[in-house]
């Protein structure tokens, strides 16, 4: 068994959509980025490539690249896990944190999950989402960005 982290944060701007774990919240204001910056799948896709031991994720998809503006970063998972299974793994379970001051995203929780669960192909109870808030202080907490953090545990298949 292996065991990977990731972490990521982006800034928050009007006119922007807000996308975390492949799923749109509304809200006044999105995360900006080169991608659709969904914090939560960064985070995962590079706990999985970390894991494996395959770098990260401004390796295996540039910021520079024109490719990748804009694009929805479920396609990069799914590129990344295609990659850890290609070298004979397969993931055991998925916890992750999401930090965001607003908005509360606990009713939210069950969508991310479910769709956490679909986008990496393991059962929902594999997977686990939780969320805290900035205690109102530092960049988090002013509502100027968001981060996740996210831990993945992969085991062999041969
Ligand atoms: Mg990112």
């Amino acid at each position: 068994m292996r065991v990977g982290l990731g972490h990521d944060l982006h800034r928050l701007a009007p006119n922007r959509a807000l996308i975390l774990g492949g799923v749109r919240i509304d809200f006044e204001r999105g995360l900006i980025g080169h991608s659709d910056a969904d914090i939560l799948l960064h985070a995962i896709t590079d706990a999985l490539l970390g894991a494996a031991g395959l770098g990260d994720i401004g390796d295996a998809f540039p910021d520079t690249d024109p490719a990748y503006a804009g694009i929805d970063s479920a396609l990069l998972l799914a590129r990344a896990l295609e990659r850890v299974r290609a070298a004979g793994w397969r993931i055991v379970n998925l916890d992750c944190t999401i930090f965001a001051q607003r908005p509360k995203l606990a009713p939210h929780k069950p969508a991310i999950r479910q769709k956490l669960a679909e986008l990496l192909a393991i059962p929902v109870e594999a997977v686990n989402v939780k969320a805290k808030t900035g205690e109102q202080v530092g960049p988090i907490g002013r509502e100027e960005a968001m981060a996740a953090d996210a831990v993945v545990l992969i085991e062999r298949t041969t």
